[in-house]
């Protein structure tokens, strides 16, 4: 007998007919012989909804008490799932956060897990009950609730398999598995059978919102096998597990892009040891995390310092780089929200040359203007206008012989 985690996101328990198609999913699992523990998100456009609620009360909400309003979208999933299963005949129970005892950190709206008790959860599972728990939730040591940023559900999911010793983590979501390229944006995007650990976690950092970036890192940590299905119809969907000889073969494993950063750059400034510390200094003092940086010196021996930050983050940081640019004396400062990040991710870019200059091609063939580069050991990243995005994802996936048919996932 195995211990199966299904996690079942916001559109998969959108409505009562949904809630019954997960249980009846849940329900045959359980009937093949498997321990089932259900991880469930809020219905969908529940988390925005309670979040708008909040903001129209405050522009900056205490974040303590949007975690309490924030986590009961989820309490309403776990109880309804738990009614539909016991309705359909199997014993079933659900649990909040605090009560499987998800210890996180006290970071409200962004919290880390630290420790999961579950020893609630094992002893109702020996006395032959489906667990159903709350997603996206957990307590600090203080008691308080706290919740995991958005998308989180997927991060408890993987954490309950990984402290429970699970078989395998099954995230059932609204696309049958991860894709060379979000299939919204790319209707020639194939799914993969399998991608790495570290693929996987390099497209969701870079922007694949499929999973969210904790739960692929938890996972890769613990080697929990993850696997992402669709809730809506049967298929082998993408197991995401340890890189092997096959992966290295293909190039590239797909094509994310983000359009939640902003870039900002400090101009005409004296060239001399200590200015990047100077100007990202008092941006990190205000805990804004700074993302691509590029600097060049000019002929007149000053130097331009340009940076990528979080949308919601360019405001604040535009006001203190104008404090700075003054006390430096620098020319001035520049800033562009409407900006996106392609980035190409592949284990194969280790052994193979000419990939950036291959991605270069591909953007100048469409006219399409690089105004950063970043690159790691895996991964190439290049910022443009956000008019390109749709344009520049095909055109990079389908130069990396990507697209349905062509490819090696064709
Ligand atoms: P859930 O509510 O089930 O957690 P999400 O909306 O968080 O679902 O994640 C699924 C969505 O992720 C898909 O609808 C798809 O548009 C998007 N997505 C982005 N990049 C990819 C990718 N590479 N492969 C598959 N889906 C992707
Ligand atoms: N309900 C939360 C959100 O919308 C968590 C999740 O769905 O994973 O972000
Ligand atoms: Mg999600």
């Amino acid at each position: 007998m195995a211990l199966i985690v299904q996690k079942y996101g916001g559109t998969s328990v959108g409505s009562l007919e949904r809630i019954q198609a997960v249980a009846d999913r849940v329900i045959r699992t359980r009937r093949t012989g498997h321990d089932v523990v259900v991880v469930v998100s809020a219905m969908s456009g529940e988390t925005d909804r309670l979040l708008d609620l909040a903001r129209g009360l405050s522009g900056r909400p205490i974040e303590r008490e949007l975690d309490v309003l924030l986590s009961t979208g989820e309490q309403v999933t776990i109880a309804l799932l738990s009614i539909a299963l016991q309705e359909k005949g199997q014993d079933a129970v659900s649990f909040t956060g605090a009560q499987v005892r998800i210890l996180t950190d006290s970071a409200f709206n962004k919290a880390r897990i630290l420790d999961i008790d579950g020893a609630q959860v094992r002893k109702a599972l020996t006395e032959g009950k489906v667990v159903v728990v709350a997603g996206f939730q957990g307590i600090d040591g203080e008691g308080n609730i706290t919740t995991l940023g958005r998308g989180g559900s997927d991060t408890t999911a993987v954490a309950m398999a990984a402290a429970l010793k699970a078989d395998e983590c099954s995230i059932y979501t609204d696309v049958d598995g991860v894709y060379t390229a979000d299939p919204r944006i790319v209707p020639e995007a194939s799914r993969l059978d399998r991608i790495s650990y570290e693929e996987m976690l390099e497209m969701a950092s870079l922007g694949s919102k499929v999973l969210q970036i904790r739960s692929v890192e938890f996972a890769g940590k613990y080697h929990v096998p993850l696997r992402v299905l669709s809730s809506f119809k049967d298929g082998p969907g993408t197991l995401i597990t340890d890189e092997d000889e096959a992966m290295e073969q293909a190039l590239i494993a797909g094509i994310a892009h983000n359009r939640d950063e902003a870039k900002l750059t400090i101009v005409g400034v004296p060239d001399r040891p200590g200015i990047a510390h100077s100007i990202l200094g008092p941006i990190a003092d205000a805990n804004i995390e700074v993302d691509m940086i590029v600097q060049n010196v000019g002929a007149d021996k000053t130097t331009d310092l340009t940076f990528t930050v979080h949308r919601n983050d360019y405001d604040k940081a535009h006001d203190i780089l104008q404090r700075t640019a003054k006390e430096m004396g620098a020319k001035g400062v520049n800033g562009d929200k409407r900006i996106v990040k392609l980035s190409i991710i592949g284990v194969g870019m280790r052994s193979h040359a000419g990939i950036a200059s291959r991605m270069f091609k591909a953007l100048a063939n469409e006219g399409i203007n690089i105004q950063m580069i970043s690159t790691s050991e895996i991964k190439i990243s290049v910022v443009v206008d956000e008019k390109y995005l749709e344009l520049g994802v095909r055109a990079l996936h389908s130069a990396f012989g990507l697209d349905k048919g062509t490819g090696k996932n064709g």
